[in-house]
């Protein structure tokens, strides 16, 4: 069986053109430019390799030199298209640069020098394709794993353009017209492994990129930008575990504004938000970066801190002062701000809701102080059970005979 060269580009341009007619859809759907750039890309460098293959030699030069210049486009935007993704501004001189130097390359060479012109035309296209897959792979260190797809596709996409330029000589000194058929087979078949190849990379890398956003915006706090109980208790665990395996200690720390609820009755409610921020702010600020912050519920905070509970109190010594001194002043006049701390440190390995549940005791007993003052636990819980006991009022469990 022989393979139509033809019919294997048209297949080629019509997957690739119904692939990018999807990519503009859900980019037009989910607000993502990135995936309208890949579309227009993919409509793009369609239309240019089905013009090129219907009409081919009937085009003329000056028209078959334009509709190359449209497919070298379509290369420079799907590079763009990975930049915009990733934040960045596109880059027009860049996505330009193909196409002018195309022209450029054609209209000084000589018109008989096809062999050079294609090794022109491919390695243009094949330098898109580095520069895409280095976009790709620039992410790759920051955050997202296992996506060395990405990569590969765009790589071996080049490699494939680029393999008869290296064997070039080596084939043309056998059957050329044997050699030239083959390599339109194999290009032709790349295109449509390529097209389809790219777009599960795409699609990998958009639900990737959602399902990280999910996950952050389910652990965050939207008002004050601080991770949530969730988030916080999730980042505690991590903290702990590698704080016990080093055998350090660690502490907690619980924040509750005080007279909180009189302050949204005097001055309203988005007031009271802008002093859960400035709260917020001035807990990040007197942390150290190893530290971990949160929101734990309408105006409670917590902190971690992997050190000794005296170097916590200190720390919590400065947010109370901070808070005291901040100065906030609205329409009706200062506001009073303060807060009341509990802060309970354990050894190495001490769970997080053990070290919560004693600081939490350590708050009340603030709050009963008068308010605005630190306070710190006398005695950690040997575990969550006979804490919750304890405070029950209940006896520690009884232990169970051993059976011999
Ligand atoms: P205490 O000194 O004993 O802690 O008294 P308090 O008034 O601070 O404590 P209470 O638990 O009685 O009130 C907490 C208030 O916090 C009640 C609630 O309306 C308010 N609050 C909770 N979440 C938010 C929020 O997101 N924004 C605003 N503005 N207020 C909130
Ligand atoms: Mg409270
Ligand atoms: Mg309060």
């Amino acid at each position: 069986m022989s393979l139509d060269s033809i019919t294997l580009y048209l297949m080629a341009t019509l997957v690739a053109a119904l692939l990018g007619a999807m990519l503009l859809f859900f980019g037009r759907q989910e607000r993502n430019p990135a995936l309208k750039w890949w579309g227009i890309a993919y409509l793009l460098g369609a239309a240019s390799v089905a013009l090129w293959t219907i009409a081919g030699n009937a085009l003329g030069d000056m028209l078959s030199l334009a509709v190359n210049a449209v497919g070298f486009v379509a290369c420079g935007m799907v590079w763009n298209a990975a930049r915009v993704f990733h934040g960045r501004k596109p880059n027009v001189p860049g996505l330009l640069l193909g196409a002018v130097g195309w022209i450029a390359a054609v209209t000084s060479l000589d018109p008989h020098a096809a062999a050079l012109r294609m090794t022109i035309g491919a390695a243009i296209v094949a330098i898109y394709a580095a520069l895409t897959a280095t976009e790709l792979w620039s992410e790759r260190r920051k955050a997202l794993q296992r996506r060395w797809p990405a990569v590969a596709v765009p790589v071996l996409h080049g490699f494939v353009l680029m393999l008869p330029i290296v064997l070039g000589d080596m084939l043309r000194s056998s059957d050329e017209q044997f050699s030239s058929s083959i390599w339109v087979t194999v290009f032709s078949i790349e295109l449509v492994l390529y097209a389809v190849g790219t777009v599960f990379v795409i699609f990998m890398l958009v639900s990737e990129r959602m399902v990280t956003a999910h996950k952050n915006a389910a652990s965050m706090d939207p008002l004050t930008g601080m991770l949530n109980r969730r988030g916080f208790a999730e980042a505690c665990a991590r903290v702990i575990e590698r704080e016990a395996e080093a055998g350090r200690p660690v502490t907690a720390l619980i924040f509750d504004i005080d007279h909180f609820k009189g302050i949204n009755d005097r001055f309203g409610h988005p007031a009271g938000d802008e002093i859960l921020k400035l709260f917020a702010t001035i807990v990040v600020n007197n942390l150290r970066i190893s530290d971990l912050s949160g929101r734990i519920g309408g105006e409670e905070f917590a902190a971690l801190l992997p050190c000794s509970l005296e170097e916590a109190v200190l720390v919590a010594e400065r947010v109370r002062e901070a808070f005291e001194t901040s100065g906030i002043v609205v329409e009706e006049g200062p506001v009073d701000t303060t807060v009341s701390i509990g802060v309970a440190g354990g050894p190495a390995g001490t769970e997080l809701e053990v070290l919560l549940a004693a600081a939490d005791t350590a708050l009340y007993q603030a709050k009963r102080s008068g308010r605005n003052r630190v306070e710190t636990a006398e005695e950690l819980p040997l575990s969550l059970e006979n804490w919750r006991r304890k405070t029950a009022g209940l006896p520690p469990p009884k232990s169970r005979p051993v059976v011999a």
